[in-house]
C-alpha cells in the first residue's frame, strides 16, 4: 500500500481540490471519509481530526436526529479508558454509574453475582444518546470537524483502487458532491452502503437468528435495584437496567412477531412482576417512554476490509443486546482503526491495516459466543425441557462455582482486551 507522506503537523481537515465540476457536482479531497454518525463513526472521527488525519463524516439522519436515538447504555471499562485517552470521557466519568454486580432471581431466589469483586472491573452507564451527543459536541463545536448530516444517495466506487471515490446528494439542494479520499470507514451500521458494498464484493455473512424477541421498554420510574437483575423465569426472560435516577430499562422476553400494540401499560407491568418481582423486591411503576419489539438476532460480515474501505461497527457485526456488547465492540473496533490509520500516516506502516480485519473479528466471535451462552440461559426455563434442562444446569453451575463466576465474569465485563 502506498504512503501518503503525511506528517505530524502537516495540513490537517480536508483540502478543497476544486468546486463545482461540469456544473452538477463539487469536488474535494480528504484522507478518510467516515459514514456514519454512531459511536463508531464518531469516535473514529475525534481520534482522526486530533491526530491531524484529514476526515469528512457523512450521516444519513439530521444531528437531532442521531443525538436522541435511545439504544446502549453498559460501557465497559476499557472502552471508558480508551474514550477518557482521547479526552472524550470527561462528563461519562462525571456523570456515569458505576455496576459491579447483578441479581440473577431464579426459581423463586435472589442470588447476587458481583463481577466486580471477581475482576477488578466494572460497567459504566451512560446512555447512547449521552455518549453521541459529547462526541458530537467535541468533534463538530469544538474541533470545528467536518460534517455532513441528512445527506442522500451516498455511493462508494473504486474502493480497490488508489483513490476511493465518495458521492451523495445535498439533502436541500440535491446537488451530488464528490468526495476523493484515501480510505472509507464504513461505521453506517446495519443498514447503510458499507455492508452492501462488502456483500456484493466477496463478503460472507453468518447469521443467527435466536428465536426470540425482547419488548424493550423505558420507563419514566426510578431504579428499583441498585444492579442490573435478571429474571429467568418459566414466563420467560425479564430484565431491569437503571438507566438515570428518574428512567428505567425494562426488557421482556416475548415472541419474535409478537405485535406491540397487545402490550398494554397494565399488561407490561403484570409481566414484570410475576418475572422479576419478588416479596422485599418489588418494582416501581411509571409511565412507559419506549416500547419497542427487537428480534434476537445476530450477524458477523467476513472480511470487514475491502480494499480502501474498512468496516467498523454494525455494518460488520450485529450483536443483540443480550450481553450488552454491540456498541462496546464499535468502539474496539474505531479505536483499532483510528490507530492503523494512524500507523499509516505517521510512520508509512500499513501492517496494522492489513491486520485490522483479523484482530477485530477475533473480539467479535468471542462477544457472539457470550452472547449466545448469554442467550441459552436466560431463555432456556421458558423453551422445550431439554434446553431448559440445560439452561438450569449451567446456571447452578455458574452460581455454585467462584472458578465458574470469575470465567464469566472476565467476558461479562470485557476484561481482556487481547483476544
Ligand atoms: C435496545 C438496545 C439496547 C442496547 N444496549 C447496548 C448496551 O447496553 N451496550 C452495548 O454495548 N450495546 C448495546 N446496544 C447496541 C448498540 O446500540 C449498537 O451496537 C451501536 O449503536 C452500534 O454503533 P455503530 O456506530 O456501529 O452503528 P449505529 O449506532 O447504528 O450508527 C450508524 C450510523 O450510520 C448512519 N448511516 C446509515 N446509512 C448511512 C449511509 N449510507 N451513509 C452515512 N451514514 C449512514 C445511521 O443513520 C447511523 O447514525 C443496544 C442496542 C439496542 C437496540
Amino acid at each position: 500500500m502506498a504512503h501518503s507522506g503525511l506528517r505530524q503537523g502537516a495540513e490537517t481537515g480536508p483540502r478543497k481540490r476544486s468546486a463545482i465540476l461540469g456544473g452538477v457536482s463539487s469536488l474535494i479531497h480528504t484522507q478518510v471519509v467516515v459514514l456514519g454518525a454512531g459511536p463508531a463513526g464518531l469516535a473514529l472521527a475525534n481520534v482522526l481530526w486530533q491526530r491531524g488525519i484529514g476526515c469528512v463524516l457523512l450521516e444519513t439522519e439530521t444531528r437531532e436526529f442521531v443525538e436522541a436515538r435511545p439504544r446502549a447504555g453498559f460501557i465497559e471499562e476499557w472502552a471508558v479508558r480508551a474514550l477518557d485517552g482521547h479526552g472524550l470521557a470527561e462528563r461519562l466519568l462525571r456523570e456515569a454509574q458505576r455496576h459491579t454486580a447483578f441479581e440473577l432471581r431464579f426459581e423463586g431466589a435472589r442470588h447476587l453475582v458481583d463481577y466486580g469483586e471477581l475482576t477488578g472491573h466494572h460497567h459504566y452507564v451512560f446512555p447512547q444518546t449521552e455518549l453521541v451527543k459529547d462526541l458530537l459536541r467535541s468533534y463538530v463545536d469544538e474541533a470545528g470537524g467536518e460534517a455532513r448530516f441528512g445527506v442522500r444517495g451516498v455511493r462508494l466506487d473504486g474502493m480497490a483502487s488508489a483513490r476511493p471515490l465518495v458521492t451523495y446528494a445535498d439533502p436541500v439542494t440535491g446537488e451530488r458532491h464528490r468526495i476523493e479520499c484515501d480510505f472509507v470507514a464504513g461505521c453506517d451500521g446495519a443498514r447503510g452502503v458499507s455492508r452492501a458494498y462488502a456483500l456484493a464484493n466477496g463478503g460472507v455473512r453468518s447469521d443467527h437468528d435466536y428465536g426470540v424477541g425482547w419488548l424493550a421498554l423505558l420507563a419514566e420510574a426510578p431504579p428499583s435495584a441498585e444492579t442490573v437483575v435478571f429474571g429467568i423465569h418459566e414466563r420467560g426472560f425479564a430484565a431491569h437496567m437503571a438507566r438515570t435516577a428518574e428512567v428505567t430499562r425494562y426488557y421482556l422476553q416475548c415472541a419474535p412477531d409478537d405485535d406491540v400494540a397487545g402490550w398494554t401499560e397494565a399488561r407490561v407491568w403484570w409481566e414484570l412482576h410475576a418475572r422479576l418481582g419478588l416479596p422485599g423486591a418489588e418494582l416501581t411503576e411509571g409511565p412507559l417512554i419506549e416500547k419497542r419489539i427487537l428480534g434476537m438476532h445476530n450477524y458477523v460480515l467476513e472480511p470487514m476490509s475491502y480494499g480502501r474501505l474498512h468496516l467498523a461497527g454494525e455494518s460488520a457485526h450485529l450483536i443483540a443486546p443480550i450481553g450488552a456488547k454491540g456498541m462496546n465492540l464499535a468502539l474496539y473496533d474505531a479505536f483499532l482503526l483510528a490507530d492503523a490509520y494512524g500507523s499509516y500516516y505517521y510512520h508509512g506502516a500499513a501492517a496494522a491495516l492489513d491486520g485490522y480485519s483479523d484482530v477485530c473479528l477475533r473480539r467479535v466471535w468471542q462477544y457472539q459466543e457470550f452472547s449466545q451462552w448469554m442467550s441459552d440461559v436466560l431463555h432456556g426455563p421458558s423453551a422445550e425441557p431439554f434446553p431448559a434442562g440445560l439452561a438450569g444446569a449451567r446456571l447452578r453451575r455458574l452460581l455454585g462455582s467462584r472458578t465458574a463466576q470469575t470465567a464469566f465474569a472476565e467476558l461479562y465485563i470485557g476484561k481482556n482486551a487481547a483476544y
